[in-house]
């Protein structure tokens, strides 16, 4: 925490405002649109709420495709299935470890001419639905904190005449090109659940530089109540609205979110100088325009190079040490529950899976809990190479 967000929360108390509406959600709202230039936020209870909205908006529905990364959490590819559509899983380019451009347009193709089941498994549950479509929505992804390059994704998007649907759940306070990640598309989204930069306790965000857009996406988080005095409805609407309370907390750590961008990006510059040398060790680099929040700190390890030394080598001798660092997001096309579906990309995502690691990396870490992670992996490297002499 900061140190008003406590506060904020008091004034609700103090006002009575323990409810789905109050000062703190304007407010709270109001922050996310300056820091951004959104043009227009509805505060959420999570970022699933907020792509489960963006895709209702996009018109998704039913046996649709939804063209998704599949480098990501499972939270990004869930919402596609609440609504019955299928996701059409794509691979990462190496640069970012986001969405391919080049994998993405074979997709479009594939899905327009209906080969796209060539690219599924028989058992996919959707299978005999694989059928000559206009993909709905491009779902990219701000792996990490780290901007995908969306140049070259929006302008496939416009070739195409397809909606971007950005999933920034992870890069609040990163940019491309000077422009925030998640204001690039028709809709974004942000997460504040308690893994991320910036946290409510659990909440989201979903942005657009419509008005329309975000009045409409405020109307069905709160059940889609039309304006009159009895209970009245003529859309499905859903209890996704976050409470002021809840926005309190938020109202605060906006506050104090460029600097644990700063602390996460000093978390990186640290290990880079400190690790970088090591063989066989790559990080988790920006590319030239691109400002990273470096939500978390990510490596590769290549065994080849690093004298044997792989992932999971360097986690369980971390983990013996009581330290925790964590596999990179297993992605979709390899999760049980969606490996039967499309997966168009080559095997930059199942490498990056394999080979990548999660360094500890929470805004509070002092200079000595950095110190002794990097202390941890040179003792990890001399025990491996000295067991092979
Ligand atoms: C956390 C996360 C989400 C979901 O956000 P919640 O607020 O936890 O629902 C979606 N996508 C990605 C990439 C995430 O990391």
């Amino acid at each position: 925490m900061g140190g008003n967000e406590q506060l904020y929360v008091q004034e609700a108390f103090a006002g009575n405002w323990i409810a789905p509406v109050g000062e703190n959600l304007n407010k709270f709202e109001q922050a996310i649109v300056e820091a951004t230039a959104c043009g227009h936020a509805a505060a959420i209870t999570s970022g699933t709420a907020g792509l489960h909205l963006a895709l209702i908006l996009s018109g998704v529905g039913p046996g649709d495709y939804v063209l998704c990364q599949s480098l990501t959490f499972c939270a990004s590819a869930n919402p596609i299935r609440y609504l019955g559509a299928i996701p059409v899983f794509i691979g990462s380019e190496p640069n970012s470890w986001n969405m391919c451009p080049k994998a993405l347009e074979e997709a479009i193709q594939a899905c327009m001419t209906g080969e796209i089941q060539q690219f599924a498994q028989a058992d996919c549950p959707d299978y005999a639905q694989l059928t000559a479509k206009k993909p709905k929505v491009i779902l990219p992804v701000h792996l990490y904190g780290m901007p995908a390059d969306m140049d070259q994704i929006l302008a496939v998007a416009k070739r195409y005449e397809i909606p971007v649907v950005e999933d920034a759940a992870e890069a609040l306070g990163a940019s491309y090109k000077g422009q925030a990640c998640g204001t690039f598309g028709d809709f974004g989204i942000y997460s504040f659940n308690g893994n991320k930069i910036i946290t409510t306790s659990g909440g989201g965000a979903i942005v657009s530089q419509d008005a329309a857009k975000i009045a409409h996406a405020r109307h069905l988080a709160t059940q889609a109540r039309d304006p009159a005095p009895h209970y009245q409805h003529t859309e499905i609407g859903y209890n996704y609205r976050l409470s002021n309370v809840s926005a309190g907390i938020g109202r605060g750590q906006m506050e104090v979110l460029p600097e644990w961008v700063n602390r996460r990006r000093r978390n990186h510059a640290f290990y880079k100088e400190a690790l970088g040398q090591l063989p066989g060790i790559e990080f988790l680099e920006e590319q030239p325009d691109t400002y990273a929040n470096h939500w978390l700190t990510c490596i590769l390890l290549d065994p080849a190079s690093s004298g044997g030394v792989d992932r999971e080598t360097i986690r369980l001798h971390l983990d013996a040490q009581n330290i925790e660092s964590r596999p990179i997001w297993k992605p979709m096309h390899q999760q049980p529950v969606f490996a039967s579906f499309p997966y168009v990309g080559d095997e930059t995502a199942d490498r990056v899976f394999e080979r990548g690691l999660c360094l500890p990396s929470g805004s509070s870490m002092e200079k000595e809990d950095l110190e002794r992670v990097v202390e941890q992996i040179i003792a990890c490297f001399q025990a491996v190479s000295e067991k092979m002499l």
